[in-house]
């Protein structure tokens, strides 16, 4: 990777997936980097997480594949087979975890967390000064440069801002002057991580979890799914149960959930789902509700030198089963474009958006297409072709390679950019709002 003479400074503002991953990409090419997370450490980031080969590959290649071994020593790493489940227990298809035995070093899940932290020691590793416990209160967009002001009344200045601030982006409303647009999904999930007990290795309804191999196993009704990860030689176990829900969202999206609730929405389900709910501590299970937002016209500030990504940009459904991935493609694209055009700022945000706009938004709407093929399930077709059921795995996006893509694409962008151009025949190349 050649390293940016241009002494660029960047703030971060989120340190998820998205902003970790821009963290990483722009130290990478010699960029300074400051991270601002309001959270305190790795621990808050959550549960369970995957990330299939076009978001695995760009941790996969860090450090010549030293962070993609760690994750995998922490995460699932002897996960022979996906298997579905008609609700009721019936099994109705397998696929290999892996596609291609490549995928290995490519396609990761495991602890959020654990994950989370190996990702930011990276960061800390190539330089990125990370503040944790700081919360942005304030973005300024300026006219040759940007600034946040952080809540103690700081305020640090930067060449370009990224706003990595998730669904409950609040640059979304200051950089644009939008009203709050989030809405209720109609779906929540119940969301759970365990260590497994005694109780739970040596329960004849639960042994097919806790084999020594790496189980992922998901059930199938009308509108209810769930997922059950077991991993870490039988130590770590997460469940997810997405339903249909009309509770109404307000400040908060994450409740401690009730086991009684839980057990409403999978009365019908196999035994064996039953029992790992009944063997979970109810102070490990979350009811997390699901926001849509729809696409934004921009990701960039009306100046130029600020932009949004990942889920603050497009707020992802757990169903998509891509939002981190999609994350850090406009981490890579973002880093890559600014190198390309010689640390340009406006002219980089620019291009990153035009190359990102479209497969981001539509990777976005596949959260809901995805859940529909699971809710909407017809078992007589199932009966007859049960590869259907599968369908997550599409390789229009698994098989994407953005660094490739960005190189690929750059130089016809760039110059419709600095030409005026609005956009070409080409639908990659349209600007945003189309
Ligand atoms: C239950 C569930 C399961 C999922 N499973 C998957 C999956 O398997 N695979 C997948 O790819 N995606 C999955 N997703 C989606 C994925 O988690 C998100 O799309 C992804 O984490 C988005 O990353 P991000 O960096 O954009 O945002 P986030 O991870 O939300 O990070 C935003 C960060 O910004 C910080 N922040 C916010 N405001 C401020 C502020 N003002 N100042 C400072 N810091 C701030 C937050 O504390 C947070 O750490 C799942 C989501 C859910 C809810």
């Amino acid at each position: 990777m050649t390293i940016s003479n241009k002494p660029v400074s960047v703030i971060i503002v989120g340190a998820g997936f998205g902003g970790i991953a821009a963290a990483i990409e722009l130290r990478q090419r010699g960029y300074e980097v400051t991270l601002i997370e309001k959270y305190t450490d790795s621990k808050q980031f959550g549960d369970i997480i995957d990330f299939f080969p076009n978001g695995g590959a760009i941790m996969g290649a860090w450090d010549n594949g030293r962070i993609g071994r760690e994750i995998l020593r922490e995460g699932i790493d002897n996960c022979e087979k996906l298997e579905f489940y008609k609700y009721d227990g019936k099994k109705v298809y397998e696929e290999p975890w892996l596609e291609e035995p490549e995928d290995y070093y490519k396609q990761f899940g495991g602890h959020r967390g654990e994950i989370h932290l190996i990702c930011l020691n990276y960061a800390k590793e190539l330089g990125a000064v990370v503040k944790f416990g700081s919360a942005v209160s304030r973005y300024l967009d300026l006219d040759d440069r940007a600034a946040v002001e952080l809540e103690n009344g700081e305020i640090l200045y930067a060449d370009a801002v990224i706003a990595a601030d998730g669904p409950k982006s609040i640059a979304r409303q200051q950089v644009f002057n939008l009203p709050d647009t989030k809405v209720n999904s109609g779906y929540a999930i119940y969301r759970a991580f365990l260590t497994t007990t005694p109780d739970i290795s040596d329960n004849e309804l639960l042994k097919d979890l806790v084999t020594g191999k790496d189980k992922l196993k998901v059930w199938i009704g009308s509108h209810v799914h769930m997922l059950a990860y077991c991993w870490n030689n039988n130590r770590d176990i997460a469940w997810v149960i997405t339903h249909k829900d009309d509770h109404e969202i307000e400040d908060s999206w994450s409740f401690p959930a009730k086991k009684s609730d839980v057990f409403k929405y999978i009365e019908k389900f196999d035994p064996f789902c039953i029992e790992l709910v009944n063997q979970t501590p109810e102070t490990s299970i979350i009811d997390y509700k699901l926001v849509w937002r729809d696409p934004l016209e921009t990701w960039i500030s009306p100046k130029g030198h600020i932009t949004i990504i990942g889920d603050a940009a497009h707020c992802h459904l757990p169903t998509s089963a891509q939002g981190g991935a999609q994350a850090m493609e406009d981490a890579v694209c973002l880093a890559e474009c600014l190198k390309l055009s010689d640390s340009n700022v406006k002219l980089a945000l620019k291009a990153m958006e035009r190359i990102r706009f479209n497969r981001a938004n539509l990777v976005h709407q596949l959260g809901i297409s995805n859940r529909d093929v699971w809710h909407y399930v017809d078992w007589d077709e199932i009966e007859k072709d049960p590869k259907k059921i599968s369908g997550m795995r599409y390789d229009w996006v698994i098989r994407y390679d953005v660094l490739k893509e960005t190189r690929k694409h750059y130089p016809a962008i760039a110059e419709d950019i600095i030409s005026g151009k609005e956009g070409t025949v080409e639908e990659l190349s349209l600007p945003a709002r189309h």
